[in-house]
């Protein structure tokens, strides 16, 4: 198995596998919903304490972090078939809508950290009150 080789619906399925095996078929949805975010903090906490330059340097913690990654797959693809949520469809209306919430027109390798930061945050104050990073000038260097 590799992500190549690979379907949603085969994680699903492998999954589904997984739990009918052991009798775990009537878990509260609302319980693994809570579980991805705590497998999601276990994969933070290789990240807590530790220097950026640290983490470019992933032949240390790779393998644990493999491992929690796979621990928040695991339960997004259990959630996924309990809500029956076809996930690529979800994540290519995502994607649709991010590039339209982030148009290319303004967010693009051209533009200075600056220019897309004000781009940002002024898209965001559409959806939120108003950050000071919305107005804040060029500074001078
Ligand atoms: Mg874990």
């Amino acid at each position: 198995m590799n992500d190549k080789q690979t379907t949603v619906q085969e994680l699903k399925e492998r999954v589904k596998q997984f739990r009918a095996e052991r009798g775990w078929t009537d878990t509260d949805q609302k319980d693994v919903a809570i579980s991805i975010c705590l497998e999601a903090a276990e994969l933070l906490e290789h990240f807590q304490w530790v220097k950026t330059e640290e983490v470019k340097d992933h032949s240390r913690w790779r393998q644990a972090v493999a491992e929690e990654m796979a621990d928040v797959l695991f339960l997004l693809m259990e959630l996924a078939e309990q809500f029956d949520i076809d996930l690529a469809k979800a994540f290519q209306a995502k994607v649709t809508k991010q590039a339209n919430k982030y148009p290319l027109s303004e967010f693009n390798p051209s533009k200075s950290k600056q220019e897309l930061r004000q781009a940002y945050y002024r898209i965001k104050s559409k959806t939120r009150t108003d950050h000071p990073f919305a107005e804040e000038k060029e500074h001078d260097s």
